[in-house]
């Protein structure tokens, strides 16, 4: 455990074994944290939260980019952790596990000097406070991005920082509090928890020395820190899961859209809560999709391209979708349930077509490497059925012009779209609309979740 600045033994004996997903071997184990390591890292984040809240921003911003430098520093060593327990074929875990965290700590660096802490407004000055001390729980699909996207922004709004990561990749989490130490953050500010779910995170959601809960994950357990933050009254943010709709206009270039539309589902090999998993082609243009589709597909080699899935229950979760989506009657153009490979936790790269609105396959977040393309007959069925599902966390259109594909986005319930092939951009508020979470992160949105507003009249 990483607590109050330096690494101590865990006051239990249970150990999380670590597996490569690639060959389903041990490669580590990490000491569980109890409920006694919890307590002893939110004490430590405490005693640090007042002087770590009254550092000037710009020293706070000092130490964020030596944070940022340090990650930068060990980005091979971070790759190849990547790829160790959660699979990520090389190139994958350098370009974006280990890239993307660097580009994102240093975004918050930058933010931490400027950000404006203080505003007027009439015979008020208005003073943005940090929340206080942070409980972080993070999971395991970019297993440092997500971790940095919720730490940086705390430390730059002034909060301190316990986190527990997911069970499946706590080796990048360690790396995370070296880097952590390098940057010289004073003891107690940034805080390490190994452990399960249920135990270390629980603890930490309910524990009452903790003022936020920041959350990524399942909906289910999202649901569940959400009603124990309520009951406790304390701030809570959720990033749960997605069923992004990939929405192609008559008009678009439908090669580059379904092109690109498969690329980002199969990246991560599906394991991405912002995947665009719905496909919604025009009639008119649905049999040449399908067909892109296929062929696009068939470049995904698993144990090349793809990589395997997280572990065990996540194959074994994947692949009870794909077969209820041909139970349900959906084609199966690509892909299908059986395993690619003798070992490793990997499944097919699967493509189905035919599929309808009310299919589990089209409402339920499968988290694997599975495109579902549904059929639409006119703008307004698009609407309908992209609009269709519990979630709203991402989404794609793709039209003839950009302004005919943003008048389409405005009418989305769904935290971003990205209009013609747009980049990813890590200064752009990511959250969810309806089921898909509360609170945004990234850029001066993701900075701003972390701070509360204090008035002072004149
Ligand atoms: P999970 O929600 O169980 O785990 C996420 C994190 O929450 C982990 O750190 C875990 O240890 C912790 N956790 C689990 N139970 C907890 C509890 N009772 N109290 C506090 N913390 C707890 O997710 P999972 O089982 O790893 O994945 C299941 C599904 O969740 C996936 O198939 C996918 O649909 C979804 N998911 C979404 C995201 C996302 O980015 N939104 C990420 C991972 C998984």
């Amino acid at each position: 455990m990483y607590i109050d600045g330096a690494w101590r033994p865990a006051a239990g004996t249970g150990a999380i074994a670590v597996v490569d997903p690639a060959d389903e071997r041990v490669i580590a184990q990490v000491p569980a944290g109890t409920a006694e390591d919890v307590d002893a890292a939110v004490r430590a984040a405490r005693a640090a939260l007042p002087g770590w809240a009254a550092t000037p921003p710009a020293e706070r911003a000092a130490h964020l980019t030596a944070l940022r430098d340090a990650l930068a520093a060990r980005q091979d060593e971070i790759a190849a952790t990547v790829t160790a327990e959660l699979g990520a074929p090389p190139p994958v875990a350098h370009a974006v596990h280990a890239g993307m965290p660097v580009v994102v700590a240093g975004s918050f660096a930058e933010l931490a000097a400027t950000y404006p802490f203080e505003e007027r407004t009439g015979n008020s000055t208005v003073l943005l406070e940090p929340v206080g001390v942070v409980g972080a729980i993070t999971p395991w699909n970019y297993p440092l991005h997500q971790v940095v996207a919720k730490v940086s922004p705390a430390l730059a709004a002034g909060c301190t920082v316990v986190l527990k990561p997911a069970e499946d990749t706590p080796l990048t989490a360690r790396l995370f509090a070296e880097a952590a130490h390098e940057a010289e953050l004073p003891a107690g500010v940034f805080n390490l928890v190994t452990g399960t779910g249920p135990v270390a995170g629980q603890t930490l959601a309910e524990h009452g020395g903790v003022d936020m809960v920041s959350f990524t994950g399942s909906t289910a357990v999202g649901r569940r820190i959400g009603a124990l933050a309520g009951a406790a009254v304390k701030r809570v943010a959720l990033e749960l899961g997605g069923k992004s709709a990939n929405v192609i206009l008559p008009g678009a270039d439908l090669a580059r859209a379904v092109g690109v539309g498969v690329a980002n589902v199969m990246a991560n090999s599906g394991q991405t809560c912002s995947a665009w998993t719905r496909m919604l082609v025009h009639r008119d243009s649905y049999d040449e999709a399908v067909a892109l589709a296929a062929e696009a597909v068939a470049k995904y080699v698993p144990g090349e391209r793809v990589g395997p899935l997280v572990n065990a229950g996540q194959r074994e979760r994947v692949r009870g979708y794909i077969e209820r989506g041909i139970a349900e009657g959906a084609r199966l153009v690509a892909g299908g349930p059986d395993a690619p490979l003798p070992a490793g936790y990997y499944v097919r790269p699967t493509v189905f077509a035919d599929v309808t609105p009310e299919m589990a396959i089209a409402q339920e977040e499968i988290f694997g490497p599975v495109v579902s393309i549904l059929r639409y007959e006119d703008e307004e069925d698009a609407l309908r059925i992209a609009n269709g599902t519990v979630y709203g966390l991402a989404g794609a259109v793709w039209a003839a012009d950009d302004e005919t594909a943003v008048a389409f986005a405005r009418r989305m319930d769904t935290g971003q779209v990205d209009i013609n092939g747009g980049r990813f951009n890590p200064l752009a508020p990511f959250g969810g609309y309806k089921q898909s979470g509360v609170g945004r992160e990234l850029g001066a949105h993701g900075l701003a979740e972390y701070l509360q507003t204090k008035s002072l009249q004149f």
